[in-house]
């Protein structure tokens, strides 16, 4: 059998899976994604991504369009006390900018990558079956139940990923880091320019991107003890808690609608000890959702799929493939997850030591020591197809 021979099931339709459609298609592949909402569509403010996913998405093909949607930021070195000071400030000699987009834009950038017949909407995955020869799916739709077969499932499918509960039934569930987090973009022009920035609080985190149509996208986290907690008012709570921090915060407050912020508890998943079975493996939030303290969950989505379209490339025996994109997948993408979830046990403690200890080492050290830390999370770059090749298949 060719590659081109090959059949893969996606399921979901989020960054993760539409990369990994991308690339699956451009290394020979037959791809059908199937997203359970009835309309193709992102929802949600903004993101930004580090220099590791735009190399992602340059190897996938899609870094043109990518910057094309996206503005350049300074939220990753610009670090404000609430009352303005600065405990570090982004310098372009040393400091990358990071590249913040909306997630409807980059989504439809991804969508507008693929043929319409790939993605089947109104398609919820609820079963997966495999065989030695391939994996039958099921999935529910409005007319009632099908499934389909593929050699291939790649399970794309979020954080509580029914590809994952199906597959490895024990996996604990995802993990409360009580933490809190709200959303929002302001109305474009309204707030114009804005470099970006983020401010701690004691408890609180308060970040800011620009983005395209001068917008800006801002977000609040704050610890929460218990999961569900929430608000009559996101804006008015959100306004009541930082809108007398420095400027431009109030005004980019000011400037958001109130009935677009959204609300969010903070889950991520402990490491699983695979990311493959067989024909089936799952990548992006599915297989290692972290807390955004990092900003690197869909960074680390982009990178599994650039990784997994590499090695099925040229592969004819795919469970062999699939253990590859496990190795070179599950250590990093685990350390990164790692991190995020160490991160905010420092970096959102509410103890007045904790955080004047970290103000004071970040306003003397800051620079060098965030540099070094980002050029750990940063330093990835995509495997090449010689690569692939040279591992005997
Ligand atoms: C507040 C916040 C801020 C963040 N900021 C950043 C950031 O700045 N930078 C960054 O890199 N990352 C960030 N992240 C992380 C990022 O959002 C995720 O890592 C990323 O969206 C994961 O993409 P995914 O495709 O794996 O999963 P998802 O985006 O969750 O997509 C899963 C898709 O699967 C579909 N689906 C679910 N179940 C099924 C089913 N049973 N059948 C079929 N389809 C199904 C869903 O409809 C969805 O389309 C942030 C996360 C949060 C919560």
């Amino acid at each position: 059998m060719t590659t081109r021979d090959k059949t893969a099931l996606i399921a979901g339709g989020g960054i993760g899976g539409l990369a990994a459609a991308i690339g699956l298609r451009q290394a020979g592949w037959t791809v059908t994604v199937l997203e359970r909402p009835s309309e193709l569509r992102e929802v949600g403010a903004g993101w930004s991504f580090a220099p590791n996913a735009v190399r992602a998405a340059d190897a996938l093909g899609v870094g043109e369009e990518f910057r094309a949607v996206s503005v350049p930021t300074e939220a990753g070195a610009t670090l404000r006390t609430p009352a303005g000071d600065y405990l570090m400030r982004f310098r372009h000699e040393r400091d990358a900018p990071l590249l913040a987009n909306h997630r409807a834009d980059l989504h439809r950038v991804l969508v507008e990558q693929l043929p319409t017949e790939v993605v089947r909407t109104a398609a919820e995955v609820t079963g997966v079956e495999q065989s030695p020869r391939g994996v039958t799916v099921s999935y529910q739709t409005p007319a009632g139940p099908r499934s389909a077969q593929a050699d291939l499932l790649v399970g794309a499918d979020g954080i509580h990923s029914a590809v994952r509960q199906a597959v490895w039934p024990d996996t604990p569930a995802p993990v409360f880091q009580r933490i809190l987090c709200w959303r929002g973009v302001t109305e474009p022009g309204a707030v114009w320019p804005v470099e970006g920035f983020q401010t701690w609080g004691r408890g609180a985190r308060f970040g800011a991107h620009p983005l395209n149509h001068q917008r800006v996208f801002w977000f609040l986290t704050i610890r929460q003890d218990d999961p569900g907690v929430r608000y009559h008012d996101d804006l008015a709570e959100v306004l009541r808690r930082v809108g007398g921090w420095h400027k431009p915060i109030p005004a980019l407050l000011a400037a958001t609608p109130a009935d677009s912020v959204l609300c969010h508890d903070i889950f991520d998943l402990d490491p699983l000890a695979s990311y493959v079975d067989g024909r089936v493996a799952v990548l992006g939030d599915a297989a290692h959702a972290m807390t955004p303290f990092l900003a690197q969950g869909a960074c680390q989505a982009l990178e599994d799929a650039t990784v997994l379209a590499a090695e099925l490339a040229d592969a004819t025996d795919i469970p062999a493939a699939l253990a590859r994109y496990d190795q070179a997948r599950r250590p990093r993408s685990q350390m990164v997850a790692r991190m995020a979830r160490q991160d905010p046990k420092i970096s959102l403690s509410t103890n007045p030591l904790t955080y004047g200890l970290m103000t004071s080492l970040t306003r003397l050290a800051g620079g060098g020591v965030a540099a070094r830390k980002t050029a750990r999370l940063w330093d990835w770059s995509p495997p090449s197809r010689r690569e692939n090749a040279e591992k005997g298949e």
